[in-house]
């Protein structure tokens, strides 16, 4: 593809951007933040380390965990140790390195922002803000979850924007404070989490919550509760919100990534692991796809190439994640049961430690915990007798 326009700079846009500037296209991204703090945890798991090394041998700051801390309502907790490490970068200077590399491969880099989007010409165009046009051959949507700019689809004059269904509300604090410990706290029957993750300098705290299943005013109850719980000073902590996708299976399943001159990638196209949240490794992935698509002329193979990838298990984690949230299991919360099982077996708290760090994949999963459920019942009746 000779010109392509990226609209957004975030992790999808700027490695699109990086892999076909090397092909020697002539790429232009825009994005009205470029390298900002988008609202996020910013932990990588072992899936995009693996996948970008760089991620975790470059010089740039982050924080490298090994512990995680699960807690299910006030008091039930359980320490996992990883032996990979959980990765967590502000956003600001993942975006930063990012956008680097794609400039450095030769993409141009524009701070603007895109206010309208035509792709039923021959040659897509975008408006800036501003009034300026410009026009493309192909032009790649890695806008993120709030994307406003739909393109004309094959069957309609713009493509459906996400339902709340297949969002998260999120609301968070990046707070003045240091910690090793990455935490994970569930609330019982609540279609989310909270979670402290900490960077360089601050920790990024914040709850999300299914956007159709409960208000900003309960993210925001059960947010305070817990900064309260866990002491964290307020003085100097600045407040975010934002949206997650959670798609859905059907969405996962159906909804277009790809048109004549156009593809979404990263959260624009909804590639969220919906029970846990991950979306960097996706959004990295996604847009490495496409630019490798594009770069051989065959924008056509993406979508294959996403669900031959990743998409079958990003269905299969949308299928898990009401279960998970939702469901019960042995008269409790299958979540507050997780926490405890976790604390009482060594080899459960290894499975789900693999799942934390995405050494494990939703396929096999199943298959290993029947597997190993002799072992995790033994641990758990032995821990309840000496405990
Ligand atoms: C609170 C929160 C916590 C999260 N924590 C984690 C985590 O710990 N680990 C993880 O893997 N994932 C996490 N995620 C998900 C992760 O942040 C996203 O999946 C990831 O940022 C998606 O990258 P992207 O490039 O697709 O979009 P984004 O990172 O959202 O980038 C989109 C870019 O497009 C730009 N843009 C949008 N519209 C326009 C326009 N009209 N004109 C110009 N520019 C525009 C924006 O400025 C932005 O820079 C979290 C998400 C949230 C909301």
């Amino acid at each position: 593809m000779r010109e392509v326009i990226i609209i957004g700079g975030g992790p999808a846009g700027a490695v699109c951007a990086e892999r076909l500037a090397r092909a020697h296209s002539t790429v232009t991204v825009i994005d009205d933040h470029l390298a900002w703090e988008k609202p996020c945890g910013g932990g990588l798991t072992q899936k995009a380390i693996r996948a970008y090394p760089f991620l975790l041998d470059g010089p740039y700051p982050k924080k490298i965990i090994r512990e995680i801390e699960l807690r299910a309502g006030p008091t039930t907790t359980a320490r996992l140790t990883v032996e990979e490490p959980i990765v967590i970068y502000s956003r600001q200077v993942l975006n930063g390195l990012l956008l680097d590399r794609a400039e450095h491969a030769g993409a141009r880099i524009l701070r603007a922002r895109a206010v309208a989007l035509n792709t039923t010409r021959a040659r897509p165009q975008v408006t800036l803000a501003g009034g300026e046009k410009l026009e493309s051959d192909f032009v790649v949507l890695a806008t993120g979850a709030r994307n406003r700019l739909l393109p004309a689809t094959a069957t309609s004059d713009s493509l459906d924007p996400l339902e709340p269904a297949d969002l998260e509300q999120t609301l968070g604090y990046y707070i003045p404070a240091d910690s090793d410990i990455l935490k994970i706290k569930f609330v019982p029957n609540f279609r989310g989490y909270l979670w402290s993750f900490p960077r360089p300098g601050h920790l990024s705290v914040g709850i999300c919550g299914k956007l159709d299943h409960h208000s900003t005013a309960t993210l925001r109850a059960h947010l305070e509760q817990y900064v309260d719980e866990e002491r964290l000073p307020r003085e100097g902590a600045t407040v975010f919100s934002h949206l997650l996708p959670s798609p859905r299976p059907a969405t996962v399943r159906d909804r277009p990534v790809l048109g004549p001159a156009w593809a979404l990638v990263g959260d624009a196209a909804a590639t969220v692991d919906s029970l846990t949240g991950e979306g960097i490794f996706y959004a990295l992935r996604s847009g490495e796809l496409l630019g490798e698509c594009l770069a051989a002329n065959q924008p056509e193979e993406y979508p294959n190439r996403l669900r031959t990838e990743f998409s079958a298990e990003l269905e299969r984690a949308a299928q898990l994640a009401p279960r998970f949230y939702s469901e019960n299991f042995m008269g409790g919360a299958v979540t507050t049961r997780t926490v405890e099982f976790a604390r009482r077996s060594p080899t459960f708290r290894r499975r789900l430690a693999a799942i934390f760090t995405g050494t494990q994949d939703y396929r096999t999963l199943p298959l290993r915990l029947w597997a190993q459920l002799p072992l995790s019942l033994a641990e758990i009746g032995w821990h309840f007798l000496v405990d």
